[in-house]
């Protein structure tokens, strides 16, 4: 199954068929990794537009190009959009992406070295929350917090403990392997409490939060920062959001701090999906992601698989595969040979390195895009259970039976956006 593209097949048949061979896969495969989606044919359609010819840099009536007549109409589509949907005072929609969206979040609040402080990478945390490898690690004095080992959920009053001591500017709360709701309230009162500047970083459950299905940060947080591209099921993107008397300094942040023109074409598709995000349907969809990773859960456990904290609230699951005696990365590249695509990754206190961990992390958000229902989860569960189980003894001929039986699966539900 691909999509005709005429132009681009006569102009570069190489490039071409490579665009059709990844249509192919995502259509045949199970995707399960939990910050993926299926945008629809209209997401794709604005972020292929002319829009993309235009040099816009500046906010809408503050341009430093003309012949914006048309440009500031949609970015100030999409900046109101953004605001009724998540009911903010403020949204800028330039950043490029998630990273470089947090990166204007420190440039507006904080001074190279001030201290900053975010989940650990290892225990869920991302990156961009002053882990060392990172740039915000770098230039910042990241503090980290993690998840009790014996819960695995978060300790407030060991957050509360260490952002008393640590005094941070900056106190992120989100991250990227959370399979449990954030309570928003508990971080905005140690943020009070040390006076730090509180950002929910909702890259993953924009969508959840759009849709009814997961608490909002709104009043909590300070500063809002999310990725377009996840369960908020837009272009590749971020937006940044906050309470009017942050609004300046964030703007500042994005332009002319960070970035220079934004990417028209992908404002305007932003524009769309947040359009989308307010209808009904959608509603429907992210309370089914949460449905339907909650029944994976039971339907794993019952397996005997380990899932961390003993579960999930949201849209994501992280397994702990050590008691299946397959490391993640074997696992995930043996479930990858039988078409079910999730990504190995570390778990809390995990004794493995980080490019060879214990687990891996699963999601519903693509699945559900496209159509699946509470009652496919067992059957996705079972291709789990064998894939794993196969991976542990290099059965090439299960994996391939698994691949046969997913494909079967997921041409009876067309993905949006390939439909053709
Ligand atoms: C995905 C993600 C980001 C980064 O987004 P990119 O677009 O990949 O740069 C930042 N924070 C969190 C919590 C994320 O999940």
């Amino acid at each position: 199954m691909t999509l005709p593209h005429p132009a681009l097949s006569a102009a570069d048949p190489e490039l071409a068929a490579l665009v059709g061979a990844e249509e192919q896969l995502q259509a045949e495969t199970l995707r399960l990794i939990p910050s993926e989606n299926y945008v629809s044919a209209a997401v794709l359609e604005a972020s292929g537009t002319v829009l993309q010819n235009k040099y816009s840099e500046g906010y809408a009536g503050r341009r430093y190009y003309e012949g914006q007549q048309v440009i500031d109409q949609v970015e100030r589509l999409a900046v109101a959009r953004a605001k009724a949907l998540f009911g903010v005072e403020h949204a800028n929609v330039q950043p490029y992406s998630g990273s470089p969206a947090n990166l204007a979040v420190y440039l507006a609040f904080a001074e190279p070295g001030d201290t900053v402080m975010g989940m650990a990478l290892p225990m869920g945390g991302h990156l961009t929350h002053g882990w060392g490898v990172s740039a915000t690690g770098k230039w910042f004095r990241g503090v980290q917090y993690g998840v009790r080992q014996d819960t695995g959920l978060i300790d407030f009053d060991e957050v509360r403990e260490l952002a008393l001591k640590e005094r941070p500017k900056i106190i992120f709360c989100g991250g990227t392997a959370l399979p449990r709701t954030i309570d928003f309230p508990a971080f905005a009162e140690i943020a009070r409490e040390c006076g730090a500047v509180l950002v929910a970083d909702v890259a993953h459950i924009a969508g959840l939060i759009a849709g009814g299905a997961h608490p909002s940060p709104v009043p909590h947080a300070d500063v809002i920062s999310t990725t377009t591209h996840k369960t908020l099921r837009g272009p590749r993107g971020a937006m940044l959001m906050s309470r009017e008397e942050h609004a300046k300094a964030l703007d500042k942040a994005v332009f002319p701090g960070l970035q220079g023109g934004p990417h028209n074409q992908t404002t305007a598709a932003i524009a769309v999906a947040l359009h989308e995000a307010s209808q009904p349907s959608f509603r429907a969809y992210a309370q089914s992601v949460v449905a339907n990773a909650r029944a994976l859960a039971e339907a794993l456990l019952d397996r005997g698989f380990d899932l961390v904290s003993g579960g999930t609230d949201n849209h994501l699951i992280l397994m702990d595969l050590t008691p299946k005696e397959v490391p993640g990365k074997v696992a995930a590249k043996a479930l990858d040979r039988a078409g079910i695509v999730v990504n190995y990754n570390t778990v809390p206190y995990d004794p493995r390195k980080p490019f060879d961990p214990s687990g891996i992390r699963i999601g519903t958000p693509s699945l559900t895009s496209r159509g699946l229902g509470t009652e496919h989860m067992a059957a996705v569960a079972d291709w789990i259970d064998r894939g794993v189980t196969a991976a542990g003894k290099e059965d090439e001929a299960a994996l391939a039976t698994i691949r046969s039986e997913v494909a079967e699966l997921m041409s009876a539900h067309p993905a949006p956006g390939l439909a053709g």
